[in-house]
């Protein structure tokens, strides 16, 4: 399967860095690149390199309507997004988010022919009381519940360690594979096609570990924060996986 290293800008850029920021991307042999931007750049992305892909880094769950400050899935898709970020652990923690609404977003992008990225993972309470594999296989259920199993096999996860992101301290390879082996199993398990569901790791990738965890087996690529704002270490990561 084709290894995915999608860059998820957060709340930065302007049109001048990212300009710049864009000068410095290539393609990468055998590697599919992604760059999840805010909803005002997706203007901007429409001129982006040769083979970089364009997504969001949240969706409405609703299709249309009343819902101010809202954006939908088919507008995303309108403006040349393939993939959405869903249920990031910062939309989680300062909106509210919970499992059931990171399923409905999910579904409202399938709907729109866009692939969600859909992002779980610990707190780090959560791992030391030993339920990081119970909390993703919450989190995963909810989403399985809402989209239904088929739909599964068309989403990418991203298991991504709530104490990893932005804090420099990646998971070890050892956790790395414990989780993305488990979630693996738990897709099989479930009946979806597993063998095509791209898993990508997500916490502090950075260009000095990134060969490590791209060789972690189940690992599929990954979700990239802080490094994909520099353009050197964005492409040094997308060379590594
Ligand atoms: C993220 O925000 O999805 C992320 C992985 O951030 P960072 O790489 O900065 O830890």
């Amino acid at each position: 399967m084709i290894r995915l290293v999608a860059g998820n800008w957060k709340m930065n850029g302007s049109l001048a860095a990212n300009r710049e920021l864009l000068d410095g991307i290539r393609s990468v042999e055998g590697v599919e690149l992604a760059v999840c931007v805010p909803y005002p750049y997706l203007a901007q992305l429409a001129q982006r390199p040769a083979g970089l892909e364009l997504g969001a880094q949240d969706v409405s769950e609703h299709a249309e309507g009343a819902f101010t400050g809202e954006v939908s899935a088919s507008m995303l898709a309108e403006f040349g997004c393939r993939y959405v970020i869903v249920g990031h652990s910062e939309r989680r923690a300062f909106f509210g988010e919970d499992d059931l609404v990171v399923g409905r977003k999910a579904l409202a992008a399938l709907g729109a022919g866009l692939v969600p990225i859909v992002c779980v993972g610990e707190t780090l309470a959560e791992r030391d009381a030993g339920a990081a594999l119970a909390v993703v296989g919450r989190q995963l259920a909810a989403v399985r519940d809402v989209v239904g199993p088929e739909a599964m096999a068309g989403v990418v996860i991203a298991y991504e360690p709530v104490w990893a992101i932005g804090t420099g301290r990646s998971a070890t390879s050892a956790q790395v594979g414990e989780v993305h082996g488990a979630i693996r199993r738990w897709l099989e398990d479930g009946g979806v096609a597993a063998a095509g569901v791209r898993i990508l790791y997500g916490g502090s990738v950075k260009p000095a570990n990134a060969a490590e965890i791209f060789a972690v087996p189940d690992v599929d690529g990954g979700l990239i924060g802080g490094a994909s704002l520099a353009a050197a270490d964005f492409m040094a990561i997308c060379r590594a996986a």
